[in-house]
């Protein structure tokens, strides 16, 4: 076995430390036997090797001082500096790696989550609110013609209009609620505990208050509009399943016209 520096400066001072002790305890036994000495100056030759275990006593408890001060405790102390700095880098690599987690999970353009982060929610509600019969609802949103405003406006007001609508459906949904860009110009939001009557109504508030933005773009303001798929799951469906019939309203929102809500 291979002691650790510190551990052997440990066991040396316990040695100094345990030979006074020892060196003491005869040193007491000299003076049991001298104490009812008569006279009481008792037996010289006795006297000095008192005397000589004091002093070498003495010596050992300074030198187990001296090598504690200026051996142990600079080892404890460097220990200690290099245990911090671990600490510091440990921390460090958590934070980051937490911060890449967050970024792999959200949208860089708008800050919602992203189809990653939204594809393993949707999974997860379906698990935690089907065992407790909840309903779950899932409304696909997508920005209507919002082609034109990209070729008409430019790239940058697009991006723009993406970061208030996401925004805007931020506002509009509760904490629990997930919101997610999907890609492009597609969002989708998981909203669980809410009847398809009580979804509706939020679908069509947050598709009135998209038209109601008015996005500003040097001396221009513009309006986009979105539509709107809706459905609550049935309790059966996977969420691959969720999401397609999900969709397949969408596609018929679009259909009959665009900026309006199908469920
Ligand atoms: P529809 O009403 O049928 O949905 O028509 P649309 O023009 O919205 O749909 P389409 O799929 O034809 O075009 C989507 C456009 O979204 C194309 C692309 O230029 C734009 N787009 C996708 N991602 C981004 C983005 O990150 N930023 C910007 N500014 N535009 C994007
Ligand atoms: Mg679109
Ligand atoms: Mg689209």
């Amino acid at each position: 076995m291979r002691f650790h520096k510190a551990e052997s400066a440990f066991f040396v001072f316990i040695a100094l430390v345990l030979g006074a002790g020892a060196l003491l305890f005869f040193a007491y036994g000299i003076l049991r036997t001298n104490a009812n000495a008569v006279p009481p100056i008792g037996d010289p030759e006795q006297l000095s090797e008192f005397g000589r275990l004091i002093f070498t006593t003495g010596v050992l408890l300074a030198t187990a001082t001296v090598f504690g001060l200026f051996f142990i405790y600079p080892l404890i102390r460097t220990q200690v500096r290099e245990e911090g700095k671990l600490r510091a880098m440990t921390r460090s690599l958590s934070e980051r790696s937490e911060s890449l987690e967050h970024a792999a999970l959200t949208d860089g353009l708008t800050g919602t989550q992203n189809r990653r982060f939204f594809d393993g929610a949707l999974r997860e509600y379906l698990r935690e609110f089907g065992r407790i019969q909840k309903p779950i609802g899932l409304m696909v949103l997508d920005l209507d013609h919002f082609k034109q405003v990209n070729d008409t406006h430019g790239h940058d007001v697009g991006d723009e209009v993406l970061r208030q609508v996401a925004a805007c459906l931020r506002d509009m949904t509760r904490y629990h609620d997930v919101v997610a860009r999907l890609g492009g110009e597609e969002f989708a939001i998981v909203a669980p505990n809410m009847s398809q009557q009580a979804l509706v109504k939020l679908a069509e508030r947050i598709r009135t208050a998209i038209s109601n933005l008015s996005i500003e773009s040097g001396n221009v303001r513009l309006r986009v509009t979105t539509s709107v798929g809706l459905a609550i799951w049935d309790g059966k469906e996977t969420a691959d399943e969720f999401y397609r019939r999900t969709d397949k309203m969408l596609y018929q929102a679009k259909r009959l016209g665009r900026n309006r809500v199908c469920a």
